[in-house]
């Protein structure tokens, strides 16, 4: 081994944060340590400043600010990865992953002053919160700013580490909660030990709530005063602002240290100076504590198993705003549990980064273990620093688990096609790197050369568009010979920095796929339709009539339900060879609408789907079924009444069936929620219908009853029992159905 090729890779941590930001060191064998800034502070303010050609970062930056210089950039890490983001100088506009550059630039050469080595290699941190593009974001500034990343890694999982919390057998089992509260991110993180790991087990946050917001309460507060003094408002100019946020500030950290504190603002000539206690403070912001308090009982509830409070061996506190003493008090309080201390709630995540960093760099060079030694002699580690190495950081890091902050999913038709949904491929909270991979039915139909859309959703909410659409993926090349579906599967992988990566393969095939990635369009607005069959073959005429329930006993929600699943149901037909139309009934029923294959009635129609009109009474007293017979056009075939009492509905549909030889289908489709009162004489109706080659099928809710709906319906699964909430499945079941029939 040649013990003296040097590897020149030395890695740093970075907390970018988005007030402060802090870079620490770790040379592998004893405790990180931060390094400071030109200025001799451990944390370097998140401010860049435009000044006449120039760019000022960190202190510099925030006097400016503070001096009302408008050309500042701060809490620029709320836009990372935001395309629609630019702060404008004046006359150039930059990016929050330009700005973010600046930043990382001057972090890196300020610590390598004080390391006296350049830095190459960085792991930078990230809210646990952010998405696949704001990680990307973060790893572009860094390359940006000549670092190159490691990976990033979520803020309070850098934090656990940094506390020291190691994976050992007599540890294993333990949980904590770790509570960031920074200058404008909250995440809270469960983090269970094993005998090999720490585990991250769940993760919540706010990227907008932080310390800033307990500056606005104080300004807020200030400004009240000031305007009741004086008359005047004190947000009248965004130059007295900027000062009167920073003096803001100040005071709520003096109130950290004292329990009373004085705060003056001016302007437009007028000054005023305002007390302010610690009690006070607390009561102005009390409902922010709340809400992370809310925000870790969420956490909690999403472990799987749900976790309690009782279930935690303590909290760790991390970020700038845990020095409010009120946040260790509430939080024992809430939870029952100690407060961790021993490391500076500031300076925790860039610790643990540095740690990850050092270990990181290690197994990628075993050359990097050779001169840590010798790079540790060079900087002189005090003894006292060994000794505490030994005690907290050992030689054997935990591994780090970390997870997906959100569940990773596809745009997908649902069970019964009736609509899409997020179909979840890489579950929230599973451990990083992970991949995972989801059997997809793909209808091809007639298609010859079938595509598969795949657009990455990231959240955990059913509809797709609750969710940010990540991408687009296209994927061709499939062999379908003749079938109308085929099976694919769809891979997910999620890297360590939290990127993701999209996959396909057919099933039964050796063929590979290709991949095309595409915009996201901005109009996804049909997602919220229903989906396309593209598989039905039935070529003949279909007629349809809806017969619906208009009763009292409809009135609200039902009704409009009622109404949107028709929309819907409609949707589903080709109005080229299906006419529909509409029935309503109460105590009378009525002819809304013949069969028509225009959309315009159709939709006309629909919006005559509410509660009856006082002449058609209001409750269920009418034998509508007659007035459904009405409207095919066809005219009505003999029916030997005799037949009517002998035979069941089904039967005499097979009966008329076995006579008919026509292509044309006719339908009943009968919503109600009620009992009807002439039961006998709509059976005998139905199966007048029946007689005649007309299908029903009935959709009960509420007081209907089943077993008078399957005695009106003519097919096996045409009666059907369903509840609001999924009454537009039950719709899309009968149109499959309808549809299905050869
Ligand atoms: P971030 O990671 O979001 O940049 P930090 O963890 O550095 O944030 O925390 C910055 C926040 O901490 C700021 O809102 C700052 O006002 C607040 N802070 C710093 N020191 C104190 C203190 N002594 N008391 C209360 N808040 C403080
Ligand atoms: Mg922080």
């Amino acid at each position: 081994m040649n013990a003296t090729k040097k590897t020149n890779r030395v890695a740093a941590g970075i907390d970018l944060g988005t007030t402060f930001s802090v870079v620490a060191y770790c040379d592998g064998q004893s405790a990180p340590r931060v390094l400071a800034n030109s200025v001799g502070k451990q944390a370097t303010p998140s401010v860049v400043c435009f000044k006449k050609g120039e760019i000022l970062v960190g202190q510099e930056a925030k006097d400016e600010q503070e001096f009302g210089n408008p050309n500042v950039a701060s809490f620029f890490k709320r836009h990372m990865g935001d395309s629609t983001f630019a702060f404008s100088d004046g006359s150039k506009s930059y990016s929050a992953t330009e700005l973010s550059a600046f930043l990382l630039k001057k972090l890196k050469e300020d610590a390598e002053a004080q390391l006296g080595e350049k830095i190459t290699d960085a792991i930078i941190t990230v809210p646990a919160y952010f998405n696949h593009f704001q990680r990307e974001a973060t790893l572009a500034a860094a390359r940006d700013a000549g670092l190159n990343p490691l990976r990033a890694i979520n803020e309070p999982t850098a934090a656990a580490l940094a506390f020291g919390i190691r994976a050992s057998e007599s540890t294993a089992g333990k949980k904590y909660l770790v509570y960031d509260l920074g200058g404008g991110t909250f995440d809270v993180s469960i983090i269970a030990i094993d005998a090999e790991e720490i585990r991250v087990l769940a993760t919540e946050g706010d990227h907008l709530l932080g310390g800033k917001d307990w500056d606005d309460r104080i300004l807020r507060y200030v400004a009240d005063r000031f305007r009741d003094e004086t008359g005047l408002d004190l947000f009248a100019d965004v130059e007295t602002l900027n000062e009167a946020l920073v003096r803001a500030e100040r005071a709520k950290t003096e109130l950290s240290a004292r329990v009373e504190t004085k705060i003056t603002v001016a302007s437009q000539g007028q000054k005023v100076s305002a007390p302010i206690t610690r009690a006070l403070f607390e009561e102005l912001s009390s409902d922010l504590f709340e809400r992370t308090s809310d925000l870790c009982t969420a956490a909690l509830r999403s472990c799987s198993p749900p976790l309690t409070w009782n279930d935690l061996e303590g909290i760790i506190l991390v970020g700038g705003s845990t020095r409010m003493p009120a946040v260790a008090e509430f939080m024992e309080a809430k939870s029952g549990k100690p407060v961790l201390t021993g490391v500076n709630v500031d300076e925790a995540v860039a610790l643990g980064a540095a740690l990850q960093a050092s270990a990181d760099l290690a197994a990628e060079d075993p050359q990097y273990e050779l001169e840590s030694a010798e790079r540790r002699r060079r900087l002189k580690m005090s003894e006292s620093h060994l000794v505490r190495m030994q005690e907290s950081y050992l030689w054997r890091m935990p591994q780090l688990a970390d997870v997906c902050s959100h569940t990773l999913g596809m745009i997908a038709e649902n069970d019964d096609r009736s609509k899409y949904v997020n179909s979840a491929i890489l579950k929230k909270n599973s451990p990083i790197p992970s991949q995972d991979t989801k059997r997809h039915k793909l209808n091809v139909g007639v298609a010859e050369n079938p595509e598969l859309e795949v657009y990455l959703l990231q959240g955990e909410h059913e509809r797709p568009l609750d969710n940010v659409v990540l991408g687009k993926y296209v994927f061709s090349g499939f062999e379908t010979g003749g079938a109308k579906e085929i099976q694919v599967d769809v891979t997910y992988s999620y890297d360590r920095n939290g990127v993701v990566d999209v996959a396909a393969a057919q099933v039964g095939s050796a063929r590979s796929l290709t991949r095309r990635v595409e915009p996201v369009p901005d109009d996804m607005s049909w997602t919220d339709g229903a989906p396309k069959d593209l598989t039905t073959k039935f070529t003949g005429n279909l007629s349809i009539v809806f017969v619906v329930d208009v009763s009292t006993s409809m009135f609200g929600r039902a009704i409009n339900k009622a109404r949107a699943s028709f929309l819907s149901f409609i949707e589903k037909f080709d109005l080229k060879t299906t006419k529909i139309g509409v029935v309503r009934f109460s105590d009378k029923s009525q002819i809304v609408q013949k069969p028509t294959n225009s959309m315009k009635l159709l939709k006309r129609a629909a919006s005559k789907i509410r509660i009856a009109p006082f002449r058609l009474g209001i409750a269920n007293a009418a034998v509508p079924l007659d007035d459904a017979l009405r409207c095919f056009p066809e005219p009505r075939v003999k029916v030997d009444r005799s037949s009517l009492v002998k035979y069941s509905s089904k039967k005499l549909r097979d009966l008329a069936f076995a006579r008919s030889s026509s292509d044309d289908r006719r339908f009943i489709v009968v919503l109600t929620d009620g009992r009807w009162l002439w039961r006998d004489r709509a059976v005998k109706q139905a199966k007048l219908c029946a007689a005649q080659g007309i299908d029903i099928v009935a959709i009960g809710f509420g007081a209907a009853d089943k077993r008078f709906l399957e005695e009106i319906s003519t097919l096996d699964e045409g009666a059907l029992f369903t509840d609001l909430s999924r009454l537009e499945e039950s719709f899309s079941t009968i149109a499959q159905t309808i549809k299905g029939i050869e």
